[in-house]
Order: structure tokens, then C-alpha cells, then sequence
């Protein structure tokens, strides 16, 4: 199993307001986005697809008038479209086999529309809420005519070495994914369960859908991945970020 990191553009961000509430409001921060690509029996899977390129000419074509407008500014160039990063891997889109959305914000299935030929994976619950607050959800990146989706209902293993277990709070519905590599790494795929590593160490949950299902989550990932000795992949820690191996590198 090979596993790539995909850049795929930044977002600037009140800092306080979308990821530590009670702390830092008002302060800019600029967090990367990122989605994965799994090689594993052949097959292509993406692990979400990142922010619409329209966010390149239009930035605030998501938000605008919204409540996020100020709140989340994306940033990205031509080189920050999972398009680009998988031609630069000489993947089409329409080898991509499987998506896995770890849940429908813009920055995770921005780019769920290029690839017809996909099964994607989504919690069940998750999808239903999504279609229920368009607001927070805008269903012109997910709900595409013609994209098949496998809604499914809880923890599962989807092939040998990938598990998705469901950890609610950030969103309802929220999946994340376990990747256990045959020389024994493993790594925990937290995505915004734990947006920055900051929330765990201190405690900031508020902000999110629900916070004590929230902590509950974090602390299972983050207990898991200590008994596990696993790394952690956070979903926009930027100082996590500089630490990490990214496309065209990859974990194998
Ligand atoms: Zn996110």
C-alpha cells in the first residue's frame, strides 16, 4: 500500500473562531488543506478532494454573504487542484476507483464532481445532515447527478489494512480512517476530528457540532494512536504540516 499526501491549497482562518474557541479569536492563521491518494490491489482511492479550483479566480465563491465569509478565506494557485497533483502523479480521473469523504465541508469534496468513474464513501448519517444545512454544507460540490454514492452505516473495514471508524462531534457522521502499512507503520487519519493538534492538548471543543462527542472522539483517535504507536494526520495543523512527507513523496 502506497499513501500520498496531496497539497491541495490553504485557507486563512480566525484562528479562535473556526479552530480553538475561547482562544485566539480574531488572530489570522493560514492551514493548509490536504487529501490523500491510497494505492493498494490495483486500486486508486482518494481520501477527499479538496477545495473547487474555482476558489483560484473566485475566493470567496463559497462563502460569499455567508456567515464564514470572514471567517474562512480560501487560498489557492493552479498547483493547488487535486487535478493537478494527481497529473503530476499521471493519475486521470477517471482512474480514480474509490472516494473516501471523510465528511462534506467545501475543503473535503470540493472536487467529488471530476471523478465519474468513483464509488464514494460516505457515513450514511453524515450525508442526511449535510443535505439537511445546505448552509454549512453547499451541495453544489457533492450533490452531482451522476456521482455514485455508497452511504454506509458505521465502523467497517473497507479493504485489508483500511479501517473507518466514526467520530462524531466535529460533524455528525464524521469517518475516520485507519492505514495499517505491511512494514507495521500505521497511521491514524483524524482529518477534522482534530483539525490542529492544539484542541487536544488544550482541550478545545466548543466550537464544533458537538463538543463532548467531540473530546470523546479525539481522545479515542489520540489513545489509539499512543497504544498503536501511530502517527496522527491532522486535518489543518500547519506546524504538523512542515513535518510531514508530501506528493510525491509517499508512506508505503
Ligand atoms: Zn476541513
Amino acid at each position: 500500500m502506497r499513501f500520498y499526501v496531496l497539497p491541495v491549497g490553504n485557507c486563512e482562518d480566525d484562528k479562535g473562531k473556526v479552530f480553538t474557541p475561547g482562544k485566539d479569536e480574531g488572530v489570522r492563521v493560514v492551514a493548509p488543506n490536504w487529501a490523500g491518494l491510497i494505492q493498494t490491489q490495483g486500486l486508486n482511492i482518494l481520501l477527499d478532494t479538496g477545495m473547487h479550483p474555482i476558489h483560484i479566480e473566485n475566493p470567496d465563491a463559497t462563502f460569499k454573504g455567508t456567515q464564514y465569509e470572514e471567517l474562512i478565506i480560501p487560498m489557492m494557485n493552479k498547483e493547488d487542484s487535486i487535478l493537478y497533483q494527481l497529473e503530476l502523479l499521471k493519475i486521470k480521473p477517471e482512474d480514480i476507483d474509490f472516494v473516501i469523504n471523510t465528511h462534506l465541508h467545501f475543503d473535503h469534496c470540493g472536487c467529488n464532481s471530476f471523478f465519474p468513474n468513483a464509488t464514494f464513501l460516505v457515513q450514511r448519517e453524515h450525508y442526511r445532515y449535510a443535505l439537511d444545512h445546505p448552509e454549512s454544507f453547499p451541495p453544489k460540490y457533492f450533490l452531482i447527478p451522476g456521482l455514485n454514492y455508497h452511504l454506509l452505516d458505521g465502523e467497517t473495514t473497507f479493504l485489508p489494512g483500511i479501517d473507518f471508524i466514526c467520530c462524531p462531534g466535529h460533524v455528525p457522521g464524521m469517518m475516520c480512517v485507519i492505514l495499517r502499512f505491511n512494514n507495521g507503520r500505521t497511521i491514524v487519519i483524524a482529518s477534522d476530528a482534530i483539525s490542529l493538534k492544539e484542541s487536544l492538548i488544550d482541550d478545545l471543543w466548543e466550537g464544533f457540532w458537538n463538543p463532548v462527542l467531540a473530546k470523546n472522539s479525539a481522545k479515542r483517535l489520540d489513545a489509539f494512536a499512543s497504544a498503536n504507536d501511530a502517527e496522527l494526520f491532522f486535518g489543518h495543523d500547519p506546524d504538523w504540516w512542515k513535518t510531514i512527507k508530501v506528493s510525491p513523496e509517499y508512506y508505503e
